[in-house]
């Protein structure tokens, strides 16, 4: 929900509801809870496991006014998908919208030493928990379910369409899967008042590619190859999402928006 008023000279939008982020304790996902609550939304902060981060981005959010609760749940596991949802709407009001951050690289090999099990916990984390994240965003987000409409954006990688760094392939494949995801769910849902979007990040630095970035020269070497020279930094990406969800994208939906560095 979006209203518009007047605060002096300027217009400022006050975006309502509430939003839940997956994985917005760190990185991406904290940078995308701090934006979306500068932009009026409360934020529902979920976690897997690592509290304190959790507790200091809703910190970051109560410190300049903002409303925001931390929630931990397992993406991959569907009942807490269903506890996550209806905590945070019991807690912090009617959903506005949903962003699924929570990701995980799986296991770094390659794939003949690929694990069965960490391929099959990489898919629930990255695909499966995304799909159920949507299906309870859409039973209460749906106008023919009483709802008031609303807007979903997946986080996916540029892997998807580049197949991965070394060790990747599985990551990229899973998504793949949130990008064809997307695409499918937004024509199932378009009708009922839901958008559905991707933001496809390039690389950026965060505890995910920490190790791999202070490798000595390699920061530099991924920075050459992306036209405009830099690696990525979370509020990046957070700029994408928050277009994403807002009105002024009333008319995007379906879409995969790269942000990348042109990479
Ligand atoms: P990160 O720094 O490792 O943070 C991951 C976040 O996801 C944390 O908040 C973590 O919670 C949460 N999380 C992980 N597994 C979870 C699970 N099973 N259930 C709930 N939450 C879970 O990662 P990031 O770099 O910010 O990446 C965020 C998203 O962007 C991911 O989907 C990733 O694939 C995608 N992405 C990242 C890059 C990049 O270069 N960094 C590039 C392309 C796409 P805890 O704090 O509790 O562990």
């Amino acid at each position: 929900m979006y209203r518009q008023r007047g605060l002096g000279k300027g217009l400022r939008r006050m975006s309502t509801g509430l939003v839940v982020v997956t994985g917005g304790s760190r990185g991406i996902g904290a940078a995308i809870c701090k934006r979306l609550a500068a932009d009026g939304y409360a934020i529902a902060v979920n976690y897997a496991s690592d509290a304190v981060a959790a507790e200091a981005t809703v910190a970051a959010i109560a410190a300049t006014g903002g409303k925001a609760q931390a929630f931990q749940a397992d993406v991959a596991d569907a009942s807490a998908i269903q506890r996550l949802f209806a905590e945070a709407v019991e807690t912090l009001g009617p959903l506005s919208g949903l962003v699924n951050n929570a990701g995980s690289l799986g296991q770094v090999a390659p794939v003949v030493e690929q694990d069965p099990a960490a391929l099959t916990r990489l898919f629930a984390v990255n695909a499966i928990g995304t799909i159920l994240c949507c299906k309870e965003a859409a039973l209460r987000l749906s106008t023919r379910r009483g709802g008031a409409g609303g807007a979903i954006v997946n986080v996916s990688s540029i892997a998807a369409r580049i197949g991965g760094l070394p060790g990747l392939a599985p990551y990229a494949a899973s998504k793949g899967a949130v990008e064809s995801f997307t695409k499918g769910f937004a024509t199932e849902v378009g009708a009922e008042g839901v958008r559905v979007n991707a933001v496809a990040p390039g690389m950026i630095a965060t505890d995910m590619t920490g190790d791999f970035l202070s490798q000595p020269g390699v920061r530099e070497r991924i920075a050459a190859t992306t036209p405009l020279g830099r690696v990525g930094a979370p509020g990046d990406i957070a700029e994408a999402v928050a277009w994403l969800l807002s009105p002024a994208a009333a008319f995007v939906t379906g879409s995969v928006l790269t942000v990348s560095g042109g990479r």
